[in-house]
């Protein structure tokens, strides 16, 4: 039986929560539809038995596009504020932003993560699911449901920076069968990646580190991150740390413990693990 736009009428589509991806959306509809069987609602909305269910950069999007009637938002709408482009999209330009929406418009995104550079960028590969639990609570409480976040999603952001409180992660996509289910955050599937206590020094640390992150992501969105500016910056400190030498140059022996012993505390998460390697090695840039 062909499944049009018609079957999901305006009180059967949920609307967007503030600030939810895309594969949130979708998780709480197959929840709300009583489906078991995942791959069924992959059907639906995407057509495929196992397309759309990539929790960071799924395909298929004119496809969900096109049987939601173009009521949640068009291609553009959706790649890029319900997605994990949303945050990639400050860093890179407009036209690799239009490349990655057309990838996953279509059935592959298989090459996309290589083109970002996100599989050569000594960090993980995969984003772990997201959540904050003061978030969940508020959010069950005023809308119905715990669910997915955007700005929790992004690469770095390890705190909710509205509750200074640790996110904690999903193991669930990462694996086997799983990665094709629709989940939703639950308290007890979720846990704490951080490999040790954390002090209050660290939790400043990573709260601005997400605050960073943050603002990078919302200025990005609206103009390009004005490179010769931090350039100019960024050597601007150094003369003022005494990094440099009377002729210029980094002093690069010098800059490389700085940067090891700055990050260090940070390496607690194991997102951060490679940092030491993605910066300097042996006193080098890498
Ligand atoms: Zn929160």
């Amino acid at each position: 039986m062909p499944i049009t736009p018609d079957l999901f009428p305006d009180f059967l589509l949920l609307n967007w929560l503030p600030d939810e991806t895309l594969f949130s959306l979708v998780s709480r509809q197959h929840l709300l539809s009583g489906e078991v069987i995942a791959s069924r609602t992959s059907e639906r909305f995407f057509g495929g038995s196992r397309a759309g269910a990539q929790h960071d950069f799924p395909n298929r999007l004119a496809t969900f596009v096109e049987r939601t009637g173009g009521r949640l938002g068009g291609l553009q709408e959706v790649g890029l504020h319900r997605t994990l482009l949303n945050f990639y999209s400050a860093f890179i330009t407009s036209q690799e932003c239009a490349h990655a929406i057309e990838c996953m418009a279509g059935d592959s995104v298989a090459h996309l993560k290589l083109r970002l550079g996100i599989l050569t960028s000594r960090f993980r590969a995969h984003h772990p699911l997201k959540a904050c639990p003061v978030c969940m609570e508020e959010d069950a409480s005023s809308t119905g449901w715990a669910y997915w976040h955007l700005q929790h999603q992004y690469p770095g952001v390890w705190v909710c920076t509205k509750h200074a409180q640790p996110l904690l992660s999903s193991a669930l996509k990462a694996t086997g069968v799983q990665r094709f289910q629709w989940i939703l955050p639950r308290q007890h599937e979720l846990c704490d990646e951080r490999t040790a206590s954390q002090g209050d020094d660290l939790s400043g640390r990573l709260f601005r580190l997400a605050a960073l992150v943050e603002t990078l992501v919302q200025r990005g969105a609206r103009e390009p991150l004005p490179m010769p500016q931090l350039y100019r910056m960024y050597r601007y400190a150094m003369l003022q740390r005494g990094w440099l030498t009377a002729a210029g140059s980094l002093r690069m022996n010098v800059i490389a413990k700085e940067f090891l012993e700055h990050i260090r505390p940070l390496r607690i998460v194991a997102e951060f693990a490679g940092l030491n390697h993605a910066g300097f090695r042996g006193g080098y840039l890498v």
